[in-house]
């Protein structure tokens, strides 16, 4: 009989080895939080607007598409600040890379492929693995993935970090299979997120009391202090400009794969397979506790754990959504480390 393999994903493997019982509540259950992390659609607003980028070379239409995901920024603070910053990083972007060294071969490609045990070159009849990449380049005869990142902080602990991205050596080994080309390295292309934020200005209370306290350090006892007006649009947008012209908020590292890696990771991949399917058959994916906090914030079903699954807080605070998110493009929990 020919049986369907079940799709999976190295979020979803991932998933399984850091804490099962996450695993069965995203992808058994298929349960996401109500609340939409900011951070994830930040995130995944500035993937979109980079394929668009690389794919026309036309800003005006990148910042077309950031003015119609914020179409509410007029009346929420949230939204306008995301679309500041969005376009603010976006030009900066197309600043500081108004021409590339490389060429766009692909851009978010996806691939499939079997699940293999290496000892054997037995394949799983369960499940297939399937992935994304942001894009693939090609710098004089030779091919890099392409990897979008944003974050807050970028420093040499970051970017040693990369070095422990085993999910784009999986990939690259998929795609030298799928596409029938060999994949030199990768090409991580970051964006640092400013923690700038546009000017409030000063109530006439907090006025008075700084004034009151200038007054008192003054020798003269008297202060020629104005009250701090909020900051126009055009003020904070100048700010930003001025911020994203930085180079340090761009930068490019190049990583070569190792391949000592891959017979590692394929059999990793095997025995997590074998592991999920015990799992799956018996009903037992036991929590890891120890992983509840790992992002430095509780986990996205922690509520959920702490209430021992309670079909309350399930319906209050969850709403069901297919998993593997991150394969249509729409950045999935698991993709950007919020699970
Ligand atoms: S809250 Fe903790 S135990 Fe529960 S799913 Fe998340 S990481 Fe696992």
């Amino acid at each position: 009989m020919n049986k369907t393999k079940a799709i999976t994903t190295y979020s979803l493997w991932s998933l399984f080895r850091n804490c099962r019982k996450a695993c069965q509540w995203r992808y058994i259950q298929e349960l996401v939080p109500l609340d939409e992390d900011p951070n994830l659609a930040f995130g995944t607003l500035i993937h979109k607007c980079l394929e668009i980028w690389h794919g026309t070379r036309d800003l005006a239409v990148v910042l077309d598409h950031i003015d119609r995901s914020y179409p509410k920024r007029t009346q929420e603070e949230e939204q306008q600040k995301d679309w500041h910053l969005a376009r603010a990083m976006m030009k900066g972007y197309a600043g500081c890379y108004p021409t590339e060294d490389f060429r766009i071969v692909a851009l978010e490609k996806t691939f499939e492929g079997p699940i293999t045990n290496p000892a054997t070159g037995k394949t799983s009849r369960s499940f297939v693995l399937a992935g994304r990449v942001d894009g693939i380049v090609r710098i004089d005869c030779e091919y890099f993935l392409l990897e979008h990142k944003t974050t807050s902080q970028l420093d040499g602990d970051y970017l040693e970090r990369l070095w422990t991205d085993f999910q784009i050596v999986l990939y690259a080994y998929y795609l030298e299979r799928t596409l029938g080309i060999r994949i030199t390295g990768v090409l991580y292309n970051i964006l640092v997120k400013t923690r700038l934020q546009q000017g409030h200005g000063e109530t006439e209370a907090e006025f008075e009391a700084r004034r009151v306290e200038l007054i008192a350090k003054s020798r003269s006892g008297k202060s020629n202090a104005k009250r701090r007006l909020p900051e126009t649009d055009q003020e904070f947008q100048a700010r930003l400009a001025a911020k994203y012209a930085e180079p340090a908020m761009f930068h490019r590292e190049m990583l070569y794969l190792s391949r000592d890696q891959l017979k590692a990771l394929q059999s990793e991949l095997w025995e997590l397979a074998q592991a999920f399917l015990d799992a799956r058959r018996r009903g037992v994916f036991y929590r890891n506790t120890a992983f509840c906090f790992h992002y430095h914030r509780p986990c996205a079903y922690f509520p959920l754990c702490r209430a021992d699954g309670s079909t309350n807080i399930i319906e209050n605070f969850y709403r069901q959504a297919p998993p593997h998110q991150e394969l249509r493009g729409e950045g999935g929990l698991e993709d950007n480390g919020v699970i």
